[in-house]
């Protein structure tokens, strides 16, 4: 058991701390208990194999590894100076900060990438309303926080991580904003090793996260892992053929090319940026179904009608009227096939644990 106060509980806006018991992070090597060691930084082993987890910039650090993009010692450094500015500046200005010391993005991306920030929240209002009221949740790819901001905001029971340390200093900043005394749990981790025991949680989500990974289909076996028998796996994906402006590179049709056409003309027309594997929300779920053969798999297009209806711009406008399509029989075939976001919803059955328990009462 490991007291932290300002990374392990999630606050009420009050500043009263709601202690999260169950969902405490694990080993993720050999998924046993983890035990906090020496006093002035925060170091914690594994009480089975003796491997140490460090801190970083504040959390707990359970990565096997970095992102494609930086090696480990480089996104510590980055992540601690980011969290140098938390405390002065504001979540834009700690995003344009963020941009500052990253000097290979363009001015353009630049500003449409903060704007994403900053609207984040509403998406991942969007996405929570997709789940069980009392479900506990894991969110992986929390990225800037905006599904925790909301999870939290909605009084939730939810645990935020991220391959990118320096994203959770945008994350804590967000949550700090709302008026939440002390951060929600945010653990730098990787999607394909996840530190926590088997059938942790009653809901698994993952927003824009699978389309950058090198292994989606080890992450797609760490998210059944830990999600509860009964429980729900939920996760939202940029549709490939969607024919309007992809997200991440900002061109049309990019999706209509072939992966390595595709590649060429973004480099051809953005220079050095990396274009996510992006698939349709059928091919994910073929993925699922392959890799965990016995689950009840299901796709449609993002149901958006969750969208808060604060939101006047046009783009939440689009959103929740996208939203309505989908559950109209016909346009949401259509959505399906070209809206452009995928979602795809795996239930993990209850059955495997009673059929073992058959086998082994027929075998006796
Ligand atoms: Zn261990």
């Amino acid at each position: 058991m490991i007291v932290m106060d300002n990374n392990r509980n999630s606050c009420n806006p009050d500043g009263s701390i709601k202690r999260l018991g169950s969902l405490e992070p694990v080993c993720n090597l050999c998924h046993s208990e983890i035990s906090e060691i020496g006093h002035k930084k925060l170091r914690v082993e594994c009480l089975n194999c003796g491997k140490v987890f460090k801190e970083v910039a504040g959390f707990l650090d359970l990565r096997i590894r970095s992102d494609r993009y930086l090696s480990l010692n480089q996104e510590r450094q980055k992540a601690e100076r980011l969290s140098h500015y938390e405390s002065q500046e504001s979540l834009e200005q700690l995003t344009r900060r963020y941009y500052q010391i990253t000097a290979d993005v363009s001015t353009e991306r630049r500003e449409r990438f903060v704007r994403h920030v900053l609207d984040a929240e509403l998406r991942g209002a969007a996405l929570l309303k997709r789940i069980p009221e009392k479900a506990t949740i894991l969110e992986l790819g929390t990225g800037t926080g905006g599904f925790m901001g909301a999870a939290l905001k909605a009084g939730r029971n939810a645990v935020g991580v991220d391959i990118a340390s320096r994203w959770l200093v945008v994350a804590r900043k967000r949550i700090m904003e709302m008026g939440f005394q002390s951060p929600a749990t945010l653990y730098p981790a990787c999607a394909e090793k996840l530190p926590w025991p088997d059938n942790t949680f009653d809901s698994v989500v993952a927003d824009s996260l699978l389309e950058h990974l090198e292994n989606p289909e080890s992450a797609i076996t760490e998210m059944f892992r830990v999600t509860k028998p009964g429980g729900t796996i939920l996760i939202w994906s940029p549709n490939r053929y969607w024919p309007g402006v992809d997200p991440h590179v900002g061109l049309f049709g990019v999706g209509y090319l072939n992966r390595s056409w595709a590649e060429k003309y973004v480099q051809w027309r953005r220079g050095d940026i990396h274009w996510p594997l992006s698939r349709s929300p059928k091919i994910w779920s073929k993925m699922a179904l392959e890799v965990l053969n016995s689950s009840e798999v299901q796709y449609q297009a993002a149901d958006f009608s969750g969208w808060p209806i604060t939101d006047k711009s046009i783009r939440a406008r689009i959103a929740r009227l996208l939203g309505r399509m989908t559950k109209t029989p016909f346009m949401s075939i259509i959505m399906t096939q070209i809206g452009p976001v995928g979602e795809i919803r795996i239930v993990k059955p209850v059955m495997d644990l009673d059929s073992h328990h058959m086998n082994q009462v027929e075998v006796f």
